[in-house]
C-alpha cells in the first residue's frame, strides 16, 4: 500500500493551503476562519516518482468542548493512527501558542515520525520567534512557505526519506 502522510496542526496554521500545493490542485477549503475543513480529505501525490497519499485533517483543537471543533480533534486522532509520517504544522508567523504545545503533546507519544514544519515563513529570514518551536520537543523545525513554496522541495525530500 502507498504511504500516507497526514498534516495536523490547530486552525488556521496553514494546512489546507499546504495540502493544495501539493495536490496541485484546490481541494481542500482555505479560509481566514479557522476550522473550516472538517473532513479529512484525500489526495493522491509523488515526490521524485515516490507515490504517497496525503491526508488534510482539519486540525486539531485540544480540550475544548465546542462539538465541531472537537470532531476535528476525533479526525486528527484518526488521521495519526493511519499515517506513516505526519507532518505537524506551527504558524512560524504568529511563532508558539498553548495550542501548538496540546497538540504536540500528543503527537509525541506515537513512535511514528514526526515532522516539525513552521508554515507561513515568506522570505528566507528566520523570524527570532522561530527557535521556541525547539520547545515542543519534536527536534529542528523547518521552515517552508505555502504561499510560495519555500523550503517544499526540502520539506518533500524529508518526507519520503521517512517512508
Ligand atoms: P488551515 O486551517 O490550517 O487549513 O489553514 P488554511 O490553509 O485555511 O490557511 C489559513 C490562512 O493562512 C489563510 O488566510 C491562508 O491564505 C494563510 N496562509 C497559508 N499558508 C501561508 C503562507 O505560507 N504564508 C502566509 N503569509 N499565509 C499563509
Ligand atoms: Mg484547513
Amino acid at each position: 500500500a502507498k504511504p500516507i502522510v497526514a498534516v495536523v496542526g490547530r486552525p488556521n496554521v496553514g494546512k489546507s493551503t499546504f495540502f493544495n500545493r501539493i495536490a496541485g490542485k484546490r481541494i481542500s477549503i482555505v479560509e481566514d476562519q479557522p476550522g473550516v475543513t472538517r473532513d479529512r480529505i484525500y489526495t493522491e501525490a509523488e515526490w521524485l516518482n515516490i507515490p504517497f497519499t496525503m491526508i488534510d485533517t482539519g486540525g486539531i483543537e485540544p480540550d475544548t468542548k465546542d462539538i465541531i471543533l472537537s470532531q476535528m480533534r476525533k479526525q486528527a486522532e484518526i488521521a495519526i493512527e493511519t499515517a506513516d509520517v505526519i507532518v505537524f504544522m506551527v504558524d512560524g508567523k504568529e511563532g508558539l501558542t498553548a495550542a501548538d504545545q496540546d497538540v504536540a503533546n500528543m503527537l509525541r507519544k506515537t513512535k511514528k515520525p514526526v515532522l516539525l514544519v513552521a508554515n507561513k515563513v515568506d522570505t528566507k529570514d528566520l523570524p527570532d520567534t522561530f527557535y521556541d518551536f525547539y520547545q515542543l520537543g519534536l527536534g529542528e523545525p523547518m521552515a517552508i512557505s505555502s504561499a510560495n513554496g519555500l523550503g517544499l522541495g526540502d520539506l518533500l525530500d524529508e518526507i519520503v526519506a521517512r517512508f
